[in-house]
């Protein structure tokens, strides 16, 4: 059955505003985006002929600062995973206690398909058609799934065209060469283990006795499994791309497995590893999986299989409710998506402090920041979830439901 990560967003929000007994306006106000901007983006191929892509920018909530989100490229999406990912954006802001609200972005291309030159025109094409409605004080974008900094420098350069100035705090994870900051690109993935370090703590898991699988390959995946690595000690028994996992019990040599995708295009062949279906991968026996790919990973059918004692959902809205309510009667320990994976949206945070003051951290500064900021959240959200004897994904979305509740209340909303 096809899952909608809309719904699943919207009916994570009704729990959390049930438990909070919100008030039925404002509830209501919560479950919809309150702009939503389409373009068809009109693109000049390498072949000469015109395609045509929609395009979607969705600002859910602005009421704790401006909307904040990703830009994501990909043949499947749609504009309810869009409004999906800006729900969770304004919630993950808000945990995380960043002066933000939620937004994202996309474009249904498919990046593979693309030359390097077709991609920038369609960057370009993105900001043409919804610069109006960003800015550093409106609506700050960032890389997500098939973007990266070099798709951010081509939007920056964009935006300062049209606006003709200088204004590097519109866009985060851009190139450091243009006002990036020093660890965004690991930001996601190490925060994501800052917080499984605290789980771990939580749980009395000796981290360095541990076996971890993460599934995906890309920015969060690579990072989360190079710092369970380097920071935990943590064996990583396997990893995955859209087309394979990989296995080997005595762990897998990640910086390999990168220079194997580099050149091989995927991960299936590395020397000493054993090939696995993604599924096979979720309900591997190993005491953390990290979910690091897209949505609707771990569902109804599959939820029951999981082996792990920490999930660490490093992608957005990997678990379906359908899902949750079998986890939630497990021994398995949830660190929730938007609580795990706040660290990429931390360090955005931080590069537009630096773009906005001028004044430019070295990588340990960032990074110690990053991790206080994680912490904190952590055992903000963990103290919830003991308190009041919930599950740690309910207990996330109420102090972040709360914060973006009151900040509406206090404006009069
Ligand atoms: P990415 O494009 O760098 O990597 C995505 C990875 O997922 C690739 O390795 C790809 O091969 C793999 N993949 C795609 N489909 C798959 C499938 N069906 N099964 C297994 N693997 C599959 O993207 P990313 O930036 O690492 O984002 C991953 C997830 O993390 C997304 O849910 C994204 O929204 C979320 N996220 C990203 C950031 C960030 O800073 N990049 C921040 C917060 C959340």
């Amino acid at each position: 059955m096809e899952v909608n990560a809309w719904l699943s967003a919207q009916k994570q929000l009704d729990d959390a505003a049930k438990f909070l007994r919100l008030d039925k306006k404002l509830h209501q106000k919560l479950r919809e985006p309150y702009r939503i901007y389409k373009a068809k983006l009109e693109i000049k191929m390498d072949s000469g002929k015109i395609k045509i892509f929609d395009a979607f920018r969705v600002q859910y909530n602005n009421a704790r600062g401006p909307c904040k989100g990703g830009i994501r490229y990909h043949p499947e999406e749609t504009l309810d995973t869009v409004k999906a990912l800006s729900a969770w954006m304004t919630w993950k802001t808000a945990v995380a206690e960043l002066p933000y609200g939620g937004g994202k972005g996309g474009v249904v291309c498919n990046p593979k398909e693309l030359s390097a030159a077709e991609m920038e025109r369609i960057s370009r094409a993105y900001v043409q058609a919804f610069w109006k409605h960003l800015g550093a004080s409106k609506d700050i974008p960032a890389p997500d799934v098939n973007t990266s900094a070099r798709e951010m420098g081509w939007m920056l350069d964009e935006y300062e065209k049209l606006i003709g100035k200088h204004e590097p705090g519109f866009i985060t994870g851009k190139p450091i060469e243009l006002g990036g900051s020093q660890g965004r690109e690991q930001a996601t993935g190490l925060g994501a283990v800052y917080a499984i370090r605290e789980a771990a703590k939580h749980m009395k898991i000796d981290t360095k006795k541990a076996t971890a699988a993460v599934q995906g390959f890309g920015n969060v995946a690579y990072w989360a499994a190079h710092y369970l690595k380097h920071l935990l000690g943590t064996k990583v028994i396997a990893v995955s791309d859209s087309r394979c996992a990989i296995y080997n019990e005595n762990g897998i040599d990640i910086v390999a497995a990168q220079k194997h995708k580099q050149k091989t295009g995927n991960l299936h062949g590395l020397a000493g590893t054993k090939c696995m279906t993604n599924e096979e991968l979720l309900e591997l026996k190993c005491d953390i999986l990290v979910p690091a790919a897209l949505e609707n990973q771990i569902t109804g059918q599959n939820a029951k299989k999981l082996k792990c004692r920490i999930l660490a959902e490093g992608a957005n809205g990997p678990t379906t409710p359908d899902a949750d309510a079998i986890i939630n009667k497990s021994k398995t320990f949830v660190i929730p998506d938007f609580l795990c994976n706040a660290g990429g949206v931390t360090v955005s945070y931080l590069e537009w402090s630096q773009n906005l003051s001028g004044y430019y951290w070295e990588e340990q500064e960032v990074f110690k920041k990053l991790d206080n900021v994680m912490t904190r959240a952590f055992h903000i959200v963990l103290k919830e979830h003991l308190q009041k004897k919930i599950p740690m994904r309910l207990a996330a979305y109420i102090v972040a439901v709360k914060k973006v509740a009151d900040a509406m209340l206090a404006r009069g909303l």
